[in-house]
């Protein structure tokens, strides 16, 4: 009753002779859209969702469409909008009369609301203050509000003033051998999916031989990307972090830069959402890589291309960034080429509801093989140029993933009940002798700190900075996972 009284105010307010017709129909088709996403996947319209809607570009949107979504939109769409059609509403004949109206309808529904809360008042208060997300459960008015928001965020943004940061940076490197860093942003890898992190199965055949320290207890920003990139790259961390701030201040990336630090985005992504803007940066095309990119998407080795040649090529410290489409889903059978194809049966589809969860699993986890495969292609890269090079590896997937624990798939719900498969991720470092040299590097320390000591992504910005050698007021060592096992 209390839902239907708030829709009553809301169609109240959206209902007005001529354009009430397509009002409806466009409001039935994304009704439909999301219903149909939080049925499958059990998504919620939150804010976030809706800035990741806005900010998803239409190859990453495509992989979710599919048979079932065209029969939700026959019967929950295209049916009830020719009965929309075909019916005649009558309105009151002067708009003195509709607005009266309205005043009235809207009255009505105060009214029902006012009474249904002057009796349950305290259920429904404790049941929001505890569950809160399920405001993001209410079709339309969770993406309703939600796009609301979005929009006043984007009008009133335009007038806040740009904050640059770190303008003292300086390259402090002793030694003349520069540092060469690749630091590898994965994307909805989930950490225990990983063997080094304790997998029973073997995801990681590549990596567990090449001598790398995987953090064990790392948490990620946000569990959506358009959240934990700019969170990541920015000075705020999980606890301080406004996306408004995140889109007017510089970020690591643009640290380093003041620094004279040679900075480099590739993406296979689509996109760095904001934190690449200021520095060179290049966003691989499917129609230039073929082979690569079979499905309009590309498999993360194109990331490879030239890579080896950039590193050799390095005259000063560098720190070039790959944006990996590592795990993203539903689609995961797009992410492997079929070599990669080791757990089966695979769920092939991005109907991942009507696989087994058996099937969806053996699919992701084809997709960890495969970037345990492209991260120790770059270490063997940075590894044959340690000789002229201080050459490292940092990787840190985005958000994590669910796979059908409790019932939940994919990502993105609310961070306060976010289960932990979607907030634990993946970092793994991987140090050139060299680089440990240069750097002071207690290794044993390290690999102490990796198993026990919980990490986190708002430590990325100062370790990067620690990594490459720069020093400015905004540096903060103890954020700097390195700089707590320095030698002395
Ligand atoms: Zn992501």
């Amino acid at each position: 009753m209390l839902i239907l009284a708030l829709c009553f105010a809301i169609f109240t307010l959206l209902v007005w002779p001529i354009i009430y017709k397509p009002v409806v129909i466009a409001l039935l088709a994304c009704s439909t859209l999301a219903t149909y996403a939080m049925v499958s996947y059990g998504q919620y319209f939150n804010y976030s969702m809706i800035v990741n809607i806005f900010e998803t570009n239409s190859s990453e949107a495509s992989s979710y469409l599919s048979v079932s979504v065209f029969l939700w939109l026959f019967f929950l769409f295209f049916i009830p909008s020719i009965f929309v059609l075909l019916v005649k509403l009558r309105f009151p004949s002067t708009f003195r009369g509709l607005l009266l109206q309205k005043v009235l309808m809207l009255f009505v529904s105060v009214a029902v609301v006012g009474a249904i809360a002057s009796v349950y008042y305290k259920d429904y208060a404790s049941l929001v203050r505890n569950n809160s997300e399920i405001k993001a459960l209410i079709n339309p008015t969770n993406y309703l509000s939600a796009s609301f928001r979005y929009a006043k965020y984007r009008l009133y943004e335009k007038n806040i003033p740009f904050q640059s940061l770190g303008t003292d940076a300086t390259d402090e490197r002793k030694g003349d051998k520069p540092n060469v860093i690749v630091l590898v942003v994965g994307e909805t890898s989930r950490a225990m999916n990983y063997s080094l992190n304790g997998y029973q199965r073997d995801t990681n055949p590549h990596l567990s031989k090449e001598g790398v320290i995987s953090f064990q207890h790392v948490t990620s920003c946000g569990t959506a990307t358009a959240v934990s990139v700019p969170c990541m790259f920015s000075i705020m961390t999980h606890g301080t972090y406004k996306a408004t701030t995140a889109r007017h201040q510089e970020g690591v990336l643009d640290v380093l830069k003041h620094a004279n630090v040679d900075v480099s985005w590739i993406d296979n992504d689509g996109g760095c959402k904001g934190v690449c803007d200021r520095i060179e940066h290049v966003n691989i095309e499917a129609k230039d890589f073929p082979k690569e990119c079979a499905h309009g998407t590309c498999y993360d080795s194109v990331l490879l291309n030239g890579l080896a040649d950039r590193v050799k090529n390095a005259q000063s410290d560098t720190v070039i960034v790959l944006h990996l489409i590592g795990s993203h889903g539903p689609t995961y059978f797009e992410r492997y080429p079929p070599e990669f194809r080791v757990f089966t049966p695979t769920c092939d589809t991005a109907d991942i509801q009507n696989c087994t969860r058996q099937q969806v699993v053996n699919t992701y986890d084809n997709t960890i093989v495969y970037t345990d495969y492209v991260l120790s292609q770059v270490i063997d890269i940075l590894r044959s140029n340690d000789n002229a090079h201080q050459t490292a590896m940092l990787y840190l997937s985005d958000h994590g993933e669910s796979l059908g624990e409790d019932g939940i798939y994919l990502h993105g719900l609310p961070y306060g009940i976010a289960p932990k498969e979607q907030k634990s991720v993946p970092m793994i470092l991987w140090m050139s002798p060299a680089f440990q040299q240069g750097h002071n590097v207690n290794e044993a320390c390290l690999k102490e700190n990796a198993k026990q000591v919980p990490y986190s992504q708002d430590n990325l910005f100062h370790t990067l900075l620690g990594m490459a050698s720069v020093s400015t007021k905004v540096y903060q060592p103890t954020l700097d996972m390195l700089s707590q096992c320095e030698k002395q």
